[in-house]
């Protein structure tokens, strides 16, 4: 088995030997640094408050081959929505964007034919409308089921995601400045 370090950057280079969409995933990854880790979850993969990808514990380990399509697709929709921000990706619209990029990723590694069952959302135009959204948002729960809690999220960014959004990056500057605290307090001391 590799080791995490060695099999997220076999990951990283399947994805950029890959399409355009696959390549934007993987350079977003790079350049923010995005861990992706395994995670038991009722869904493939979720991205987290802390910015990172998890993928589910019983469907993928270190043990998986870097070059599974459908693991690959699924980091790719997930890292759509840390690059979307909290806002975006917690809206139906958001979620589309998710499954459209998770789809072209698919189409760029070789199984075009995958998921074709998606087709009514995947199909959706990039800038839907308020009723193509609400569409959207009904052909997913038809295609997921009701355990997809899709039905919860609003059409668009509103109010209250943006809040979220707002709080979550607050978190994580705090989270910036005390950690460059503590490295520089770490340097005074290796100093003397
Ligand atoms: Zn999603």
């Amino acid at each position: 088995m590799m080791e995490p370090k060695e099999w997220r950057e076999a990951v990283l280079a399947r994805l950029e030997a890959a399409g355009p969409v696959c390549q934007h995933a993987a350079r977003y990854i790079r350049e923010h640094n995005v861990p992706i880790g395994f995670a038991r979850q009722s869904t493939g993969a979720r991205w987290t408050w802390k910015g990172a990808i998890e993928l589910s514990a019983d469907h993928y380990s270190l043990a998986t081959s870097p070059a599974n399509a459908l693991m690959l697709a699924a980091i790719v929709h997930e890292a759509t929505h840390l690059e979307q921000g909290v806002a975006l990706a917690l809206s139906v619209e958001g979620e589309l964007l998710g499954w459209k990029a998770e789809q072209e990723a698919l189409a760029e590694l070789g199984l075009r034919a995958k998921h074709a069952h998606w087709a009514p959302v995947t199909m959706m135009p990039a800038r839907p409308s308020d009723d193509e959204l609400r569409r959207t948002r009904a052909e997913m729960v038809r295609i997921a089921g009701w355990r997809y809690l899709i039905w919860l999220l609003p059409l668009r960014p509103n109010f209250w995601t943006r809040l979220v959004d707002r709080l979550q990056k607050f978190e994580r500057r705090l989270a910036a400045r005390s950690s460059a605290a503590a490295q520089k307090a770490e340097t005074d001391e290796s100093r003397g």
